[in-house]
């Protein structure tokens, strides 16, 4: 059996985001990190050649701005660049401009699972280039692609209490720069890269006193599952330092993917050490309150605001709530049918709306339209089904003009010619008989073969009506809807 953990967790997460802006931060370049040919995007500003000034990208502004507005920070009225020194070959100024004690954007928060988790700041700075070592030499090479490319980071307050929670937080992050359109925010193209501060302290420790275990940084986390299994291996290592009686060493790890552990890099910086310093050739931003209230008014709906509604609006099922959420083109494209379901419904002027007609659409969408779009690898807009088409198929459906096997089979024809259900039932005969006229002599017939079955039924034995209903559609191979047949029975027999 697992012992008892004896310690709590403390989590911060600090997340680098590339916003996808045209240019780079502070020259005209091409925003392109992932160009294939190395040092074309750049410039005398990028290459840092002596007496290039830089210029602050305005849109980049907007977004890191746009951002905090979601997460509601406090955005600043006046900030400022700052130079923070350090030397890497693929830094060839020897410092990054990025932003110290004037960010853009203070506190703030996340909602994972109900619980708010903090945010200390939000700020921009830029990226460095990228070293690359050939296979079988002795050398390194430098592209300057990514130099210069802008950077958003985020950092959280030490609220994360478990490896699955900093996981969740990252991927909520990911859904809001989406629904943002900031970012694609992919961890595997490094678009988003995440960084977690862990630190054990032993439980009961009081909430002032949280932080006064001894941190240590992991980086390289380049996917949600390295986020996860990174802490839960961090906590692991530093329990059994410290059940020894030991001490943690404040250092940075990096994520071994291949070790599937953390491996010692460098002892922690502290602050002073990059010498941060306002950056001169930069004039501090100056932001007008009136430009943040018009972004505020413009923000999309967020993925909290869209759970809410698919809720509220639909009844979904949490499980189909979660997979539109985090897929929106699914989720747009289930709205569009929706509204077509709720324009059918309005029309018929049924008597009452029952919501569970939305939850078998979101039912197809999510297995079988989820299903082809990966196997066929085709992009939910080239899909041959339309939402009206879509709409249709489940309303045949719903209203018992087809079974079910019928609906997968019809789908199938439509998903690989993008025709009308209506008429692809029709032609393949698959229409269910759901007309009394039609059904009355079949079911007269069975009812008079059967003699003793209905001595039975009428008895008590009520799933002797199992069996003559099957009769039924045995007689029309299948076509008649066992419902109408099922009452029809009832009535000839009971009278009811
Ligand atoms: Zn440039």
């Amino acid at each position: 059996m697992e012992k008892q953990p004896s310690w709590k967790v403390i989590i911060g997460m600090e997340v680098h985001v590339q916003p996808k802006t045209e240019s780079k931060m502070f020259c005209e370049c091409k925003n392109d990190p992932f160009c294939k040919d190395p040092n074309i995007h750049t410039c005398p500003v990028c290459m840092a050649l002596p007496g290039s000034l830089p210029v602050a990208n305005e849109k980049a502004i907007e977004e890191i701005i746009k951002l905090g507005v979601a997460l509601n920070s406090k955005i600043a009225s006046y900030s400022c660049f700052a130079r923070k020194s350090y030397f890497y070959p693929d830094l060839p100024k020897g410092y990054q401009i990025s932003q110290y004690d004037k960010p853009f954007c203070q506190g703030g928060e996340l909602s994972v699972n109900g619980k708010k988790i903090k945010i200390t700041r939000i700020h921009l700075e830029e990226d460095a280039g990228k070293n690359f070592h050939p296979k079988g030499t002795d050398y390194t090479l430098v592209d300057l692609n990514r130099a210069g490319v802008p950077l958003i980071e985020l950092v959280t307050e030490p609220d994360i209490e478990s490896a699955e929670e900093a996981k969740l937080f990252c991927q909520e992050l990911q859904l809001v720069l989406r629904y943002l359109k900031i970012s694609d925010a992919d961890m595997e193209k490094g678009q988003m890269r995440c960084e977690a501060n862990i630190s054990l302290v032993p439980k009961g420790t009081l909430e002032k006193d949280k932080l006064s275990g001894t941190k240590v940084e992991v980086k390289n986390l380049n996917s949600f599952k390295a986020v996860e299994r990174s802490i839960e291996f961090e906590i692991k290592r530093q329990s059994r330092i410290l059940e020894r009686g030991e001490k943690v060493v404040a250092e940075t790890r990096g994520w071994s993917e291949g070790k599937q552990g953390t491996v010692s890099q460098r002892s922690k910086e502290e602050a002073s050490e990059y010498r941060y310093f306002p950056e001169p050739d930069l004039p501090p931003i100056l932001v007008d309150p009136k430009d943040v209230e018009k972004l505020r008014d413009n923000l999309p709906e967020l993925p909290q605001e869209f759970r809410k509604r698919l809720r509220d609006e639909y009844k979904l099922a949490p499980s189909a709530i979660e997979a539109f959420t985090c897929d929106k083109n699914l989720g747009n494209y289930f709205e569009e049918a929706g509204s077509e379901l709720r324009a059918w419904w309005e029309d018929t002027s049924k008597e009452k709306f029952s919501k569970d007609i939305y939850q078998l659409l979101a039912n197809y969408l999510i297995t079988e339209i989820k299903k082809y779009l990966s196997v066929s690898k085709t992009d939910i807009k080239d899909l041959l089904v339309t939402p009206e088409n879509l709409a249709e198929l489940i309303v045949m459906l719903y209203e018992n003009k087809i079974n079910s096997s019928a609906a997968q089979t019809i789908l199938a024809k439509m998903l690989e010619k993008g025709s009308d259900p209506d008429q692809i039932a029709k032609e393949l005969d698959l229409l269910q008989i759901s007309d009394n006229s039609a059904l009355t002599e079949i079911v007269e017939k069975v009812l008079s073969n059967n003699p003793q079955a209905i001595e039975d039924l009428k008895s008590g034995k009520e799933q002797i009506l199992q069996y003559l209903i099957g009769q039924v559609m045995k007689e029309t191979r299948g076509k008649a809807n066992p419902k109408v047949v099922d009452d029809m029975i009832r009535e000839k027999i009971f009278g009811k």
